[in-house]
């Protein structure tokens, strides 16, 4: 492998960019980023990238959708026969990485940018011309094996394919790191998919099972019209949401929602909660303040709020805002960060007290 290469939301490659040579330099393995504005990914060079990528888990990075290990870059790829150049690359990762290990799935991807996207289809017929191939050749598994690593193509171009490999335990579980979820009927909003992509990407499976539990008790602070109230409703906790617009009425019928006209940024609960959430639109500063006290105070145990990150320079007011929230809540959480696939300008938190 020769480089780190990670998707982001197109935009966000600046941001992307700084956190991983802020992850590099403090792991002493220092490389460059380089990226396109708008492209949708950027490449990280110049470091030991196996090492590196051990040094960064891809839990722990922010912007990046997807985190895998370049083999090759393929330029000037003759749209005649694009399969011969891919196995022969393979042939040579087989001498310089380790043994020729067979791969257990074949992703054919594209970035998610306007440049990218119109790659869609070429993605998903050449997917099917080299899956067969591959098996021919014994690169891949006879059919899907989630124990071995993942071999992605990524075409930024029709002439040009990036091969790498995805470590199925340390990077993201979806095609293009996006996870597709829909939009339920009964749901007020569609900002209901925020907390429900919040849910699965930021709390592994044991956490899943042991935080959200029937009858715990939430807040939710700037929760109209009600889209993160119903995600907790449906996972059986009882809700407190607070805000001064109004909430879809349906939520009220159900009998675990409960809804106060108050400000998010005073109110407080008279016991402790469970869970805290928070949407609201705000500096994110002073929410991140704001979310530290109530974890300070113990207040709630979890919580899952959001950062909107409208100004310029995002990569050092996330820094500052998730420096500031560990300062201020005083006690040992764990915490992890992410800019969602539903999340615009935006990163979404989750904090939970030891
Ligand atoms: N999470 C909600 C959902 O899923 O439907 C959407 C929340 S919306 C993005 C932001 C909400 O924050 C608005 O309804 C707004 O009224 C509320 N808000 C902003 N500042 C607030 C404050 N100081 N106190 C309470 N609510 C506030």
């Amino acid at each position: 492998a020769d480089a780190l290469l990670c998707y982001c939301r197109a935009g966000f490659e600046p941001e992307l960019a700084a956190e991983l040579s802020e992850r590099a330099a403090l792991a002493n393995l220092p490389g460059y980023a380089r990226t396109e504005r708008d492209s949708g990914y950027v490449e990280f060079l110049g470091a030991d990238a196996t090492a590196l990528s051990r040094a960064v888990p891809f839990a722990s990075l922010i912007f990046a959708r997807q985190k895998l290990l370049r083999l090759a870059d393929l330029r000037g790829l003759d749209p005649r026969d694009r399969i011969t150049p891919i196995l022969a690359a393979l042939e040579a990762t087989a001498t310089a990485d380790t043994a020729r290990a067979s791969y257990g799935e074949l992703w054919v991807e594209h970035p998610d940018s306007e440049a990218g996207k119109p790659l869609a289809g070429l993605a998903r017929s050449f997917g099917n011309a080299l899956r067969p191939a591959l098996r021919k050749a014994g690169w891949l598994a006879r059919s899907d094996d989630p124990t071995r690593p993942r071999l992605h193509v990524v075409f930024l171009a029709g002439d040009h394919a990036v091969l790498a490999r995805g470590d199925t335990r340390d990077s993201a579980p979806w095609p293009l790191g996006i996870p597709r979820l829909r939009m339920h009927a009964d749901a007020p909003s569609r900002s209901a998919l925020k907390l429900e992509e919040a849910l699965i990407t930021l709390l592994d499976d044991d956490e899943r099972q042991r935080l959200l539990r029937e009858d715990m008790r939430a807040a939710d602070l700037g929760a109209a019209p009600g889209g993160w109230s119903w995600v907790l409703m449906r996972e059986g906790l009882r809700v407190v949401s607070i805000d001064n617009g109004p909430l879809r009425p349906h939520l009220l019928d159900s009998g675990r929602v409960e809804h106060l006209r108050a400000d998010g940024f005073h109110w407080q609960p008279k016991a402790p909660l469970d869970w805290m959430v928070c949407d609201m639109v705000e500096q994110p500063r002073r929410v991140a303040e704001r979310m530290a006290t109530w974890l300070r105070e113990g207040w709630c145990k979890h919580t899952i709020f959001n950062l909107k990150l409208p100004m310029k320079k995002r990569w050092d007011e996330t820094r500052l805002c998730l420096d500031l929230f560990t300062q201020q809540t005083q006690r040992p959480v764990r915490i992890r960060a992410r800019q969602l696939y539903h999340d615009r300008e935006e990163i979404t938190v989750f904090a939970s007290t030891r």
